[in-house]
């Protein structure tokens, strides 16, 4: 997926769980939109991989794409950082959320992810876009009216429909 829709897969998934489970939204979707940019480090053209291009070409020469940091391993790395160092649950978990919500969304292309790294095994949901194709378009759009739908319903917006 390309870096729009991770970052509006974040914000969705960030506001969702900060409407079911207490936290603070703004702060989550903040740190949910940075969380799903951290995976692509290990890709050089990705948005995160331009602002940091030594540690995205290192990552991506010892890794390569998709791989480690597309990983449950990479993931309960960044938990156990995130929760002992940021004191603030809601960015702790907003980034956690952001990033489940990448490796779930890069789970749903073409190429799938290599989720148990460092096991080769490719992981692909049953329903997959091609990056940049008309698919991943309408997953943008989807994931688009579940951010406004969490936005409203925390505002206090009455939706007469529920998810
Ligand atoms: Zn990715």
């Amino acid at each position: 997926m390309t870096g729009k829709t991770h970052i509006m897969g974040g914000i969705a998934a960030s506001t969702a769980v900060a409407y079911y489970y207490g936290f603070d939204p703004v702060t989550m979707a903040a740190a949910g939109s940075v969380g799903a940019l951290i995976p692509d480090l290990c890709h050089t053209k990705s948005k995160i991989g331009r602002k940091f291009p030594l540690l995205s070409t290192l990552i991506s020469s010892v890794f390569g794409h998709r791989t480690f940091t597309h990983s449950l391993l990479f993931l309960l790395i960044i938990y156990f950082l995130a929760t002992t160092y940021i004191p603030n649950d809601s960015l702790s978990i907003g980034l956690l959320v952001g990033m489940a919500s990448h490796l779930i969304l890069d789970a749903g292309t073409v190429n799938g992810i290599k989720f148990l790294f460092p096991a080769s095994i490719k992981v692909r949901l049953p329903f997959y876009v091609k990056t940049g194709s008309t698919g991943e378009q309408v997953v943008l759009a989807a994931l688009t009216i579940v951010t406004c739908y969490y936005i409203a319903v925390i505002c206090g917006i009455t939706i007469p429909i529920q998810f």
